[in-house]
């Protein structure tokens, strides 16, 4: 039973108090978290002296305690910090990762490449009421021209016609948005990028082959993946020399930069960069760590997929360019930031070491240093990456009538994004998880895996 009393002690006691080693967990489907600082992401801040009330999976408000209902069940999360699920823009899912994405807080992914069969189906699993996984928002396979391209996840086309028809066969299955991929030749990606804005469907590219990133732009892409075709499209005379991002550090050409960003601003195009998979790359060249922690969680046969693609060993040579490239990608999008560009964070998980929600937690560090703020990159992940999936009326701030998506942080993430690793609870759909526990069931998974899953992986991708 909440008394006037008890709201006061929880609120005045917080300062003072500890979070919870163990958080107690709701008993009843109807109750409200109180005593918490709550990370608001439609303001970018943290605000103090409110209550969430919840009933089933829907957040019914989000007020000061005196006006919840009397007598409803409180969970005390005094000391604690209360803020919207995660959202990583960019993976490839497959069944095994939705344990490891809840635990790290990530409620929402978008999956940007999967056979078309099998992320239908996930999607199906994954957004029911109750599942002990992230939503999903689906693209359906990568659209590609004949070449080299991913096996599974990619779906060739060799003329505009056939390109719309692919288009048209993916949305009546009931895709979310449209992913074209990285070879698909200028006159497929403008016929099916057409085709797709005439049903209302959002488009991202991974570019590199044909288009650079203004020529996609002011094509209307929606968004653009990992900063492909950027640096094509800052130096095109560099295009057939192949040096691409590694001569800007030494010569940060801002007009040119300006321009671009300027465009990109104006056409409010969505970035998920992805640093952390461009980060991986550098470090997947040298012998794998074996000792790293995130090691436990990875199955065996994917171990072996990513010493078999990227086991290789640069030379110093190739490592000081390497690093160049990193620094030009990084200066650039820390001119995107400051220029107020709608960068998002993206894992591209499970690639070259990204393990799933881990690496959106990197991912979110990495933006900080490109000059993003903690309360920005909370902001990103939440409330900006809903509006770039299109799942706004459903979670991204803590509003009365959003799903019920919360974590539970021991510490302030505005103040340190470390604490945003500090997770006492995921809450996905009003269903209450905890991170250890989801954490021992991808141990589990990890090691039990067994012979065929490295056929699957190999032909998965
Ligand atoms: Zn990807």
């Amino acid at each position: 039973m909440i008394t006037s009393e008890r709201i006061h002690q929880i609120i005045h006691g917080r300062r003072a108090h500890q979070a919870p080693a163990l958080l107690r967990h709701p008993e009843t489907d109807r109750y409200a978290l109180v005593g918490a600082a709550l990370f608001d992401s439609a303001i970018g801040n943290l605000r103090e002296g409110l209550a969430i009330q919840v009933a089933g999976a829907t957040i019914v408000q989000v007020c000061p305690p005196h006006e919840l209902p009397e007598g409803i069940p409180i969970v005390d999360v005094a000391g604690c910090y209360v803020m919207p699920g995660l959202i990583d823009a960019h993976v490839h899912s497959e069944d095994w990762h939705a344990p490891l994405y809840l635990a790290n807080g990530v409620t929402t992914v978008r999956d940007v490449g999967c056979a078309l069969a099998a992320v239908l189906a996930r999607r199906k699993q994954w957004n029911a009421p109750a599942a002990a996984a992230p939503r999903l928002v689906c693209c359906g396979p990568l659209l590609d021209s004949p070449g080299k391209t991913w096996r599974a996840m990619g779906s060739i086309v060799s003329s505009p016609e056939q390109a719309v028809a692919m288009v048209d066969r993916w949305v009546a299955a009931g895709v979310d948005q449209i992913k074209l991929y990285a070879s698909l030749n200028e006159a497929c990606f403008r016929a099916a990028l057409q085709r797709a804005h005439e049903h209302g469907k959002l488009v991202l590219a991974h570019l590199q082959d044909c288009l650079d990133a203004r020529a996609a732009i002011e094509a209307g892409v929606d968004g653009i993946e990992h900063l492909s075709g950027f640096a094509e499209a800052l130096w095109p005379e560099r295009r057939a020399a192949g040096e691409g991002w590694r001569r800007l550090w030494a010569e940060l050409e801002r007009d040119r930069v300006q321009r671009l960003v300027e465009l990109v601003v104006a056409r409010g195009v969505w970035l998920p960069v992805t640093r952390v998979v461009w980060h991986r790359l550098d470090a997947a060249w040298s012998p794998f760590d074996p000792d790293h922690p995130e090691n436990r969680y990875v199955p065996w046969p994917l171990e072996v997929w990513w010493a078999l693609h990227y086991g290789g060993v640069m030379s110093a040579g190739e490592r000081v360019e390497w690093s160049r490239a990193l620094a030009g990608m990084q200066l650039f999008t820390a001119a995107l930031i400051e220029a107020g560009a709608r960068v998002i964070p993206g894992s591209d998980a499970p690639f070259i070491k990204v393990m799933p929600g881990f690496g959106l937690q990197d991912e979110l560090e990495l933006l900080c240093e490109c000059g993003m703020a903690p309360a920005a990159a909370l902001t990103a992940a939440t409330r900006l990456a809903a509006q770039a999936l299109e799942v706004s009326h459903l979670v991204g701030t803590l509003e009365a009538g959003k799903q019920a998506d919360l974590l539970v942080l021991a510490g302030d993430p505005v103040a340190s994004l470390r604490n945003l690793r500090k997770i006492l609870a995921v809450v996905r759909g009003g269903v209450w998880h905890r991170p250890e526990l989801l954490l021992a069931q991808a141990v589990r998974h990890a090691a039990t895996a067994n012979f065929a899953e490295l056929r699957r992986f190999d032909e998965f991708y």
